[in-house]
């Protein structure tokens, strides 16, 4: 067992953050290291969260058409991708949609957007949908529409909705390089934004398009700045027709390896896998819960096929977890 992560780890399951310079000794260890960082992330998960692990699923409700060059994102419309049309839910879809979730014992209804951001049009129908969602069917209302202001994450957080989605993607230095039609700085002032109104905060990103261990590092410390208490963590499923159609996939030992150094460095903050759990894990997919992770993204993901809620609730029954739908 390696001494120093044992202290760290240690210090950690005493309520310490660690520094930078902590996070680089960590990211350092190399694969004989393996066994020790999941087991000491694990050790963390089980402080600070028991056998609870969040299950979420997510309702597109404006798909494809996007005029931004995300370009691990199968739904800009610069890419010649089955995404390249807008589809929006009508009004009919996503209550349908709402309720469904309602039936199925969820507390929320998870619907997100592509695009950069939302029209004031598509605001006051978004207003008068999430109340109707909130008071009439009874349910809360999680997702994300791109880039918004403090006036518009007030508007939705008085319509009801409890939690907004908006990833980082990746690290500061890295974006310029994933992204080139909004910048940083608009991803960051979204999340201030929408936590100064009130909601809760699902910001994570997405690894293995190009990212060095320095850019993990910093998106991480970034979003503990940020004090989000949700991350997702993608996984980059290579689409054809878009810049990294060709990226080689992430190795599974890789992945758990990054949950558990996210764990280290977000001790008490939910750690979600996300997209590209299903490609890039394969037979190790239960594994994430021993690095460190504490909810999924289960059933279809936006623009990949997932796998069936039921799977996933048994796959953490098996494993002695206690599974708690979040959102459908
Ligand atoms: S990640 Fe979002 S903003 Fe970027 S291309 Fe995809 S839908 Fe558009």
């Amino acid at each position: 067992m390696n001494d120093k992560t044992a202290q760290i780890a240690e210090e950690i399951l005493d309520g310490k953050i660690i520094d930078r310079a902590e996070t680089e000794y960590l990211f350092s260890l190399g694969d004989e290291d393996f066994q020790d960082l999941l087991y000491w992330a694990n050790r963390i998960r089980e402080k600070f969260f028991g056998k609870k692990v969040k299950v979420c699923s997510i309702v597109p409700g404006r798909l494809g058409g996007c005029s931004q060059d995300c370009k691990f994102c199968a739904q800009s419309s610069r890419y010649e991708t089955s995404f390249k049309k807008t589809e929006t839910l009508s009004d009919e879809e996503i209550l349908k949609a709402a309720k469904k979730a309602k039936q199925k014992g969820v507390p929320n209804f998870g619907i997100v957007y592509s695009g950069k951001t939302i029209s004031e049009e598509e605001l006051a129908r978004l207003e008068k949908l999430i109340s109707k969602i909130k008071n009439e069917i009874g349910i809360g209302v999680c997702g994300g529409f791109g880039i918004i202001n403090y006036e518009q994450a007030q508007r939705l957080a008085r319509a009801g909705m409890s939690r907004y989605n908006h990833n980082l993607e990746t690290s500061r230095n890295n974006f310029k390089n994933i992204v080139t039609t909004h910048d940083y700085n608009s991803r960051t002032e979204t999340i201030k934004a929408a936590k100064q109104a009130g909601l809760g905060i699902c910001a994570g990103g997405i690894f293995g398009i190009g990212e060095t261990d320095a850019d993990r590092i910093d998106m991480a410390l970034e979003l503990r700045e940020l004090d989000v208490d949700m991350v997702p963590m993608n996984f980059l499923h290579p689409i054809a027709g878009t810049p990294l159609a060709d990226m080689p996939t992430m190795q599974p030992r890789e992945i758990l390896r990054l949950i558990a150094l996210y764990r280290f460095i977000l001790p008490r903050v939910h750690i979600k896998a996300a997209g590209g759990r299903m490609l890039n894990l394969r037979d190790m997919q239960s594994w994430i819960f021993y690095a460190g992770a504490t909810a999924i993204i289960s059933g279809d993901y936006l623009t990949t096929a997932g796998r069936a809620v039921e799977e996933d609730l048994q796959m953490i029954k098996d494993l002695g977890l206690e599974a708690e739908l979040v959102c459908g």
